[in-house]
């Protein structure tokens, strides 16, 4: 059993982006501690990678809500990725549409989709708590 309290956030491999997104999340959401799953752009991988990569990045998630009773997800995207080089508007498109992905695979959870700008600052850009996880 583990002692504490987990969310999980599917982040990009940018060490920049990491920081920001589980402190945010570790602030707003009282808890302890933020699984985190990597891939360089994940919100593009989620919506138009391989199955393969998909898969394996379900997988990771499934571990983090069974074993560490997570009860949020969050995609998190970032101003300047390497990983996903295309516009901010793009990005947030991009990670209102993974969280529909990641909503179809049925976990009991929350679901949030995040941006982290230019200052490396968080916003919420979906939610599905707050039925906005269509594209706005
Ligand atoms: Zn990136």
């Amino acid at each position: 059993m583990a002692v504490g309290t987990f969310a999980t956030a599917i982040n990009c491999i940018d060490g920049r982006a990491q920081r920001p997104v589980s402190d945010w999340m570790r602030i707003q959401y009282s808890v302890d501690f933020i699984d985190t799953i990597t891939n360089p752009g994940p919100e593009k991988g989620l919506i138009q990678g391989s199955q393969a990569i998909i898969d394996i990045m379900r997988a990771n998630v499934e571990v983090s809500v069974s074993a560490h009773e997570s009860q949020l997800i969050a995609i998190a995207a970032h101003h300047g990725c390497a990983g996903n080089p295309v516009s901010d508007e793009e990005h947030q498109a991009q990670v209102r549409a993974a969280c529909q992905v990641v909503a179809g695979w049925g976990l009991p959870v929350r679901i949030i989709g995040l941006w982290v700008n230019e200052w490396w600052q968080v916003e919420l850009i979906a939610d599905s708590a707050a039925g906005r996880l269509q594209s706005r």
